[in-house]
């Protein structure tokens, strides 16, 4: 299980997703970035960004 906590790329963001798949973390991640914080144009280093920051997920109930 992959984790994203949003918090740690936009500092104040309590937004967080986990999924199997490190790419729909991803997916989810843009997705939210694009909603949320107006990033309409992802770059790259945005990219390499959010997957540096994608965890290994604690199996937390
Ligand atoms: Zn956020």
């Amino acid at each position: 299980m992959k984790e994203f906590h949003c918090g740690s790329l936009v500092p104040g963001c309590d937004w967080h997703t986990r999924h199997e798949e490190e790419a729909e973390v991803m997916r989810r991640a843009v997705e939210h970035l694009r909603t949320t914080h107006g990033e309409d144009t992802i770059r790259e280093s945005m990219i390499e960004a959010i997957r540096s920051r994608i965890v290994e997920a604690k199996d937390a109930a």
